[in-house]
């Protein structure tokens, strides 16, 4: 490629690069080429020390500085953003792999709307709210430390980062140690943006270390990771030395459900395409479509030639619809869970483990497709993150709602009917954090979240603001609260 890799010896600490105690370093490669984009530090952790000290130093000036100076740094923060998109897009491009026009919209674009979306939000939060006698206050959680996963890398920070500084918080990042490019960016923009030294901060290091280095740090009040379920696990564990909040943004196994009336190929097509999407290393994928048994063959046939028309190659290249996956251990998994598939006697009918024509060097799988899968196979209930999709056959609509449910996970899914109230009734049956109905599109200003090992708490929205929050009541004498009823007086002891 002709490219030189860059050495990154620094974090951003205290405003300023602070030149990092690692001997180690970490490489990231572009998945598209296995080529060196850079070399990184592995966080000490007299690092994560450092960043979460100046993070609790800066707190008390962050957590006074009155909120409209907050809400006005979040807007330049989502005017430079959009300034500076293509070199983000850039940057995403190079080291998750993600399609020019993925990393464009999905990636920063929907990262710049989702920024503008909170400074909204927080203009009309209830920061204070009067009930009966007692004036109840949303304070700053404190020091965040905001761990965050290769796949969605820039969104999947400001999530977290945008929200906590609006709240008052002041910020630790840590970003997935094989994408933290789009990182040092991002501190750069917010000095760019006038925000006080100390109040976001960044280091670059694996989970194990620098990681869990900020997850047992005293000066951190707050962790919020966006991740496996392996690492939540590990990170909830960890904080509950010190009874320390957690918020945990985990895996999926995402199913969507189409109903026995309802239109076949358009239901059939977007879920093929959101199985793709970013080569199908997305918490939300879709990864099981369920499927009246009588259209079973049907869906399926639709399926495997969609599947099979996606192009894979050159992220660079517009006309790509999938990159790589990010790793060759990724790809392995992958791999592995195709083969898995195949034994336990799913049917292939698109795609398959090898590397797709053209694409000798690269950690690149084709879109796969299986059909009659059951219930207890492996594809069925682990996440993959891959562009694989199980296609199963349901009986009725019971029997749909149990496979959906059947898994350990519970984020995300999708319902298809002619009849939107068929549709919204199944949804609100199905146990899972947000539901698409006919396709409807992603809001930034949705609560996001899961349930069982799909996670703790909720991003985007007022909720997702609300999680940097802790919450005070102030108890006013009777007289001068505002009149209460008597039932209220009651209450009063
Ligand atoms: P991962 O769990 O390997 O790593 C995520 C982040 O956690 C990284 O920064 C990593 O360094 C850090 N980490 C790992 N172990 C840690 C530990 N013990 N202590 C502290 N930090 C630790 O996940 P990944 O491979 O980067 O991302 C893929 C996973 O993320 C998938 O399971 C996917 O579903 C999930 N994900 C969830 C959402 C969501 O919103 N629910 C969004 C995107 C990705």
């Amino acid at each position: 490629m002709g490219r030189s890799a860059q050495l990154v010896q620094s974090h951003w600490i205290d405003g300023d690069w602070r030149l990092s105690e690692a001997v180690e370093g970490i490489d990231v490669l572009d998945p598209s080429d296995e080529s060196l984009l850079a070399i990184v530090p592995a966080g000490t952790p007299g690092d994560a020390r450092r960043a979460a000290q100046g993070a609790r130093g800066a707190l008390p000036r962050w957590a006074a500085t009155p909120l409209k100076q907050r809400i006005a740094f979040v807007e330049r923060l989502a005017g430079r953003l959009a300034d500076r998109a293509d070199e983000l897009a850039e940057v995403i491009t190079a080291e998750v792999g993600a399609p020019v026009t993925v990393a464009r919209q999905a990636q920063v674009g929907l990262a710049i709307a989702m920024t503008a979306s909170f400074a909204d939000l927080a203009a009309g939060f209830a920061f204070e709210q009067r009930v009966g006698n007692s004036l109840v206050l949303k304070e700053p959680a404190g020091v965040v430390a905001a761990i965050t996963p290769w796949n969605v890398p820039l969104l999947l920070a400001l999530q977290k980062v945008v929200p906590a500084l609006l709240a008052g918080c002041t910020v630790v990042h840590k970003p997935s140690e094989l994408t933290p490019l789009h990182a040092y960016l991002l501190a750069e923009i917010t000095a760019e943006c006038g925000l006080p030294p100390g109040v976001f901060n960044v280091v670059v290091g694996t989970g194990e270390g620098a990681g869990a280095d900020l997850v047992r740090s005293p000066h951190v009040d707050l962790v919020s990771l966006t991740g496996s379920v392996r690492a939540g696990r590990q990170v909830a564990s960890m904080a509950a030395g010190r009874v320390k909040r957690v918020h945990l943004e985990l895996g999926g196994k995402n199913a969507s459900v189409v109903l026995e009336d309802a239109d076949l190929r358009p239901a059939v097509a977007a879920t093929v395409d959101q199985m793709c999407f970013n080569s199908g290393q997305a918490c939300l994928q879709w990864s099981r479509l369920l499927v009246p048994a009588d259209r079973h063959d049907e869906a399926a046939e639709l399926a495997a030639g969609l599947a099979g028309s996606y192009r894979v190659g050159d992220p660079r290249d517009p006309s790509t619809d999938l990159g790589p996956l990010i790793s060759d251990q990724a790809r392995e998994r992958v791999r592995g869970y195709i083969r898995g598939g195949v034994e336990e006697g799913a049917r292939l009918l698109a795609g398959g483990g090898g590397a797709p024509e053209g694409c000798e060097r690269g950690f690149f799988v084709r879109p796969t497709v299986f059909s009659g899968v059951r219930d207890t196979m492996t594809i069925a209930k682990e996440e993959i993150f891959g562009p694989v999709l199980s296609i199963m056959p349901y009986r009725d609509e019971e029997e749909a709602l149990r496979i959906a449910d059947d898994t350990a996970y519970g984020l995300h899914g999708a319902v298809w009917s002619a009849d939107l109230d068929r549709a919204q009734a199944f949804a609100r049956r199905m146990r899972v954090g947000q539901v698409d109905i006919n396709g409807g599109p992603f809001n930034v200003l949705a609560p996001f979240g899961g349930v069982k090992q799909s996670g703790i708490g909720r991003e985007c929205g007022l909720e997702g603001l609300a999680e940097f929050c802790e919450t005070k009541s102030l108890q006013l004498p009777l007289e001068v609260a505002e009149p209460v009823g008597p039932r209220l007086r009651a209450h009063a002891i």
